[in-house]
């Protein structure tokens, strides 16, 4: 498994990341959020050993992972990493650049290996086409069918769906992931997306100030936001008497001594998310049609969160 201990780390005299501690197990499945800027993609890249640690360790199995002191040649045989900013050769096809890696003693299985990589990341279609015409998702999809070519022990993900639209991007994380637990591959995964976690990940983890902030499962961290910060990433909330009170459990009424005015409803497919106030503060909930603006309602909160 993957172990990191007391880790460290400063780019000149910027702490970045403090005391950071957490393991992955084989196979396992983990998520690192963290607001823009928080440490995420300086994290992985670590877990790569593309620096050299301040203070601390990290392993994976038996073997430590070094940073460039100790290592000419950045990142593990047994790992592989997608970063944010791709690096593909855009003069040849989608295929050869997947199967860039791949041994040509074996021709056929190459071919079939590349055919069930057009599969996962569904880029048949252009399997032929070379890559300086695609898209940037196109190419996202490339780099992530490349990284798990030759199938390594530990995949690491910077934002992987960040540049794919939504009409793929269902399709594509459930496709991906679900390859990947088959294969029994550790993914470690940096995001924003809530999407990307909360279906897949084992395990998660939220940095803040350095510092790991929260380490659980998704539905524990959901169920539970210990902080707004947390809650935030999940969905619209509210902060009620010190309570965590996520905008669906807030529902109407017939008689409550919550009394609140309509000030504007937003489309949001199945729901309504409707933003009143309640004297001076501001409440969301969620109900299923549009209500008109200065509405009054009488508002009861779900009974487990009060
Ligand atoms: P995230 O991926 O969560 O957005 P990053 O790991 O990219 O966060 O960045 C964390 C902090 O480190 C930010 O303040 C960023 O400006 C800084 N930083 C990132 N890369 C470098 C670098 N190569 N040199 C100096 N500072 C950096
Ligand atoms: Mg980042």
């Amino acid at each position: 498994m993957l172990q990191v201990n007391n880790l460290s780390f400063s780019y000149k005299n910027q702490s970045v990341l403090s005391n950071i501690n957490f393991s992955v197990e084989a196979g396992e499945h983990f998520s690192i959020i963290g607001e823009s800027g928080s440490g995420k993609s300086t994290l992985l890249k670590l877990l790569y050993g593309t620096y050299d640690l301040n203070e601390g360790d990290i392993f994976w199995k038996e073997h430590e992972i070094l940073g460039p002191k100790h290592n000419l040649i950045v990142g593990p045989e047994y790992m592989k990493y997608v970063a944010q900013e791709f690096d593909l050769m855009p003069f040849i096809s989608v295929s050869e650049n997947i199967g860039a890696f791949l041994s040509n003693f074996y021709p056929e299985e190459k071919q079939a290996r590349i055919n069930e990589l057009l599969e996962v990341v569904e880029l048949n279609e252009v399997a032929n086409t070379k890559v300086k015409y695609l898209s940037g998702g196109q190419k996202q999809r490339v780099a992530i069918a490349r990284a798990i070519a030759k199938q390594p022990e530990v995949l690491l993900l910077d934002e992987p769906f960040s540049h794919i639209d939504n009409f793929k991007k269902q399709s594509l994380r459930r496709s991906l992931f679900k390859f990947l637990k088959e294969k029994n591959i550790t993914c470690i995964v940096a995001t924003h997306d809530k999407d990307d976690v909360l279906s897949f990940s084992d395990q998660m983890i939220v940095l803040h100030d350095a510092k790991i902030i929260a380490k659980n499962t998704p539905q524990s961290l959901y169920n539970n936001p210990k902080d707004k910060l947390i809650a935030s990433f999940f969905e619209e909330f509210n902060e009620i008497n010190g309570h965590i009170v996520y905008a669906h459990q807030v529902n109407i009424t017939d008689k409550s001594n919550l009394k609140a005015t309509v000030k504007q409803s937003y489309y949001k497919g199945n729901y309504y998310l409707i933003k009143a106030e309640i004297g001076d503060d501001i409440v969301f909930f969620e109900y299923p049609e549009n209500l008109k603006n200065g509405l009054e309602v009488c508002l009861s909160i779900e009974k487990n969160k009060l």
